[in-house]
């Protein structure tokens, strides 16, 4: 329970002590201030752009058209109606997403900006929304010391200009199991009824909401949330997730 407290503020000591080395290829010392990571390593995230299923967002290349759904949409519907990530999980990919889930490195999100400009359309996507992160389960957020699907919501938010709000509008009522090793019928198993409403934040008062996760995998997680706000009243809710595996 201390073991990931500790790694985080380690790495934000090493942060610290030894400014200027990219979090995400270890070396390439840069001098802009405006980026956490370097340009090359900006270069080199696979972002998702282009056309897409029109629900889960699973880039379809060669498509010239919208209105296409990937089978596995088609096959087992989700309740959330459309969604979006910003790139892929390769491995560049999983070292951003590693450097702030597990080691708690939460300036690499002031690189958000400009991961909105590499990913055209993403802030045209939250406008009007509420932004509601996927919450984790209290022995989970106290172990780890943060939940860093509230730290991108908060990102995002800045980087919209402040007008979606961040409302945490989910709790998670079951702890269940990591589920990197799972297929999607396990986790869909996994994640039902993991979640409930907030009972103090009335559910009809959001706007339409897109829900925030780090990590967008089978979208098992995503899609029993998405459930939950609408059995709670919500018409309409989406989702975007920073990394796609
Ligand atoms: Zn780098
Ligand atoms: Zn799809």
């Amino acid at each position: 329970m201390v073991k990931p407290l500790i790694s985080r503020w380690l790495n934000l000591m090493g942060d610290f002590l030894f400014p200027g080395n990219c979090p995400v290829c270890g070396d390439a010392p840069f001098a802009d201030p405006g980026s956490y990571a370097c340009r090359e390593c900006m270069d080199r995230i696979a972002w998702i752009r282009g056309n897409g299923c029109r629900i889960c967002g699973l880039p379809m290349w060669g498509m010239g058209f919208g209105g296409l759904t990937c089978r596995a949409c088609r096959e087992d519907p989700p309740v959330f109606q459309s969604g979006r990530c910003l790139f892929h999980l390769d491995e560049t990919g999983k070292k951003v997403i590693h450097e702030i889930k597990y080691h708690g490195v939460r300036p690499v999100l002031r690189d958000l900006p400009n991961w909105l400009e590499r990913t055209p359309g993403t802030l045209e996507f939250l406008e009007g929304c509420d932004l509601v992160p996927v919450p984790l389960h209290r022995k989970r957020l106290r172990a780890r010391g943060f939940n860093q699907s509230v730290w991108i919501a908060r990102a995002l938010s800045e980087a919209a200009g402040g007008k979606p709000r961040v409302r945490e509008a989910l709790r998670r009522t079951s702890d269940t199991p990591t589920q990197t090793s799972l297929d999607r019928k396990t986790r869909k198993a996994n994640v039902k009824d993991a979640f409930a409403l907030c009972s103090r934040r009335p559910i009809h008062e959001l706007s339409p909401i897109v829900l925030v996760d780090d990590v967008y995998t089978t979208g098992a997680t995503l899609d029993s949330c998405a459930r939950v706000l609408v059995e709670g009243g919500c018409r309409v809710v989406k989702f975007l997730a920073l990394g796609r595996g």
